[in-house]
C-alpha cells in the first residue's frame, strides 16, 4: 500500500482547453449547409467553383469511372444544457453517428428527396445527447468542436433510417 498523498491535483477548476463532456438536447441543425467537398485523392478542401485540386492536381471530374469529389459532413448544431444554448460544430466522423451514413450517401438521397436535409434536422431535434466538446485550437474558429457524441435515447436511430422509413411510407400511400 502506498500511503503517500497525491502531490498534485491535475484538475484546475476553470481550465478551458481540456475537452468537456456535457449532457444536452439537440435544439437545431443548420440544414442549409451540411457538407463540404474534398478532393477524392488527398481529401483537402476543394473550392466551391472548381473540381481540380490545387494540392495534388487531381481533377475530380465526375464520370462513370471515377467517383468525383467526395463530400464530408461539417454541421453547425445548437445544443441546450440546463443553463445555456450554444452553437457547436461537428465534422464528418461525429456527424455520421447522427446521420447513419456518409455525406455522399446523404447527398445522393437528398437528390431524389429534396427536403431530406430539413427533415433530417427535424427528426434529430430534441434528441438527448452526451457530447464531448473541445475548444477551437486556432484562434479564428468561433465554435467549440464536438469530438464525440453519444445519443442517450433507447431506440435512437440515425436520421437516414428514419428518413428512409418516412419516404417509403409516403411513396406507398
Ligand atoms: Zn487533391
Amino acid at each position: 500500500m502506498n500511503s503517500d498523498e497525491p502531490k498534485t491535483r491535475k484538475r484546475p477548476m476553470l481550465k478551458n482547453d481540456a475537452p468537456t463532456s456535457i449532457m444536452c438536447t439537440l435544439v437545431a441543425i443548420d440544414h442549409t449547409n451540411l457538407c463540404y467537398r474534398v478532393c477524392s485523392a488527398c481529401e483537402k478542401t476543394l473550392p466551391d467553383s472548381s473540381d481540380s485540386c490545387r494540392y495534388c492536381s487531381f481533377s475530380n471530374i465526375s464520370n462513370p469511372c471515377s467517383s468525383g469529389p467526395k463530400r464530408l459532413f461539417r454541421i453547425l448544431m445548437s445544443i441546450a444544457t440546463d443553463t445555456k444554448v450554444s452553437v457547436v460544430i461537428m465534422f464528418d466522423r461525429v456527424a455520421r453517428v447522427l446521420f447513419g451514413c456518409s455525406a455522399d450517401e446523404f447527398f445522393d438521397f437528398a437528390k431524389t428527396h429534396p427536403h431530406a436535409a430539413m427533415t433530417a434536422g427535424r427528426v434529430l431535434e430534441g434528441e438527448m445527447l452526451t457530447v464531448t466538446l473541445s475548444n477551437p485550437s486556432n484562434g479564428n474558429a468561433q465554435h467549440q468542436r464536438v469530438v464525440s457524441i453519444v445519443p442517450l435515447r433507447t431506440g435512437f436511430q440515425p436520421a437516414i433510417e428514419t428518413l428512409r422509413e418516412l419516404y417509403r411510407i409516403r411513396c406507398v400511400s
